[in-house]
């Protein structure tokens, strides 16, 4: 079966999209077998998360946005699953908030790092960068801890979705600031970061842009107000309450889930992407 042959009105046609996508990234060379087993992980995740943008995660894309608008350089670090699942989200995302775009992998070869690089500009990115590799993350093996010198070692401001927990935590070390996407809120990456968004990259990325671009309207105080509301730990128990305490028939972000001002105790709906 083909992408446009998933029938859209199937109670599934997101995951069976995603599932698609993933598979012919392994096919052609984008994806790793590794990457499959991370999608699977993240499936569950997703599952039990509804399969829907929690209000939580929505002011962490908000935070996000803000952080890269006010960023010197900030960085989108790719790899295979983000290539394979939402190549034209990140580049317009990248555009939206003048970042590099830059292919980073935990099973580096060049070889995959080339297919990715060109399916990335098969989706209309300009620059791609991960081919220099001449840069290096410290305390990390050489294969893990290779970057661009002029891309992910220079940047500001990273944005990482699906780390591995130890890149993460090296990337913090760094200084960087980071921003991660990870549907599973007990996941090192998310606990690192500065900003978890709590998921699915396919609803986050084109949530940041969408924010991004009302942002950049909005200019810096609004960008700055929208990271000083933002509560990283907060999130990350709104999410996990969210999983924990949640039931397959509920609509609503349930409270509990840590300190707050927040949406879970206004009872408000999950984000209506459509709404925008
Ligand atoms: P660690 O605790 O070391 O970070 P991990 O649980 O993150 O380990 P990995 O398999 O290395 O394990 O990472 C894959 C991560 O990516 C998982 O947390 C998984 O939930 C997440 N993930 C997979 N697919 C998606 C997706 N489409 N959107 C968001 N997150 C995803
Ligand atoms: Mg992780």
């Amino acid at each position: 079966m083909t992408e446009t042959e998933i029938p859209e009105d199937h109670p599934r046609y997101a995951s069976l999209v995603t599932r698609h996508r993933i598979e012919a990234g392994v096919e052609n060379g984008i994806t790793s077998k590794q990457g499959l087993i991370a999608q699977g992980r993240g499936e569950s995740f997703d599952y039990l998360l509804g399969e829907r943008t929690l209000p939580s995660a929505d002011a962490a894309a908000r935070a996000a946005a803000a952080t890269l608008l006010l960023a010197d350089h900030p960085v989108l670090s790719v790899n295979g699953n983000v290539a394979a699942l939402a190549p034209d989200e990140t580049v317009e995302l990248a555009e939206a908030v003048d970042a590099d775009i830059e292919v980073n992998l935990f099973n580096h070869t060049d070889e995959r790092v080339r297919r990715i690089a060109d399916h990335l500009r098969d989706h209309g990115a300009e620059e791609v960068k991960g081919l220099a590799a001449d840069g290096e993350i410290p305390g990390l093996d050489h294969a893990r801890g290779t970057v661009d010198a002029d891309g992910i070692e220079a940047a500001d401001v990273v944005v990482v979705p699906l780390e591995d927990g130890d890149r993460a935590e090296a990337l913090d070390a760094m200084g960087k600031t980071e921003i991660v996407i990870d549907v599973n809120p007990g996941s090192r990456s998310p606990r690192t970061a500065d900003i978890p968004i709590v998921d699915n990259l396919i609803r986050a990325v084109p949530n940041v842009t969408a924010h991004a671009r009302a942002l950049a309207e909005a200019g810096p105080g609004a960008q700055r107000d929208a990271i000083d509301a933002f509560d990283a730990d907060d999130a990350l128990a709104k999410a996990e309450a969210a999983i924990r305490e949640g039931s397959f028939g509920a609509e609503t972000e349930p409270a509990g889930g840590g300190v707050s001002d927040g949406a879970a105790q206004n009872g408000e709906n999950p984000v209506d992407e459509s709404a925008r």
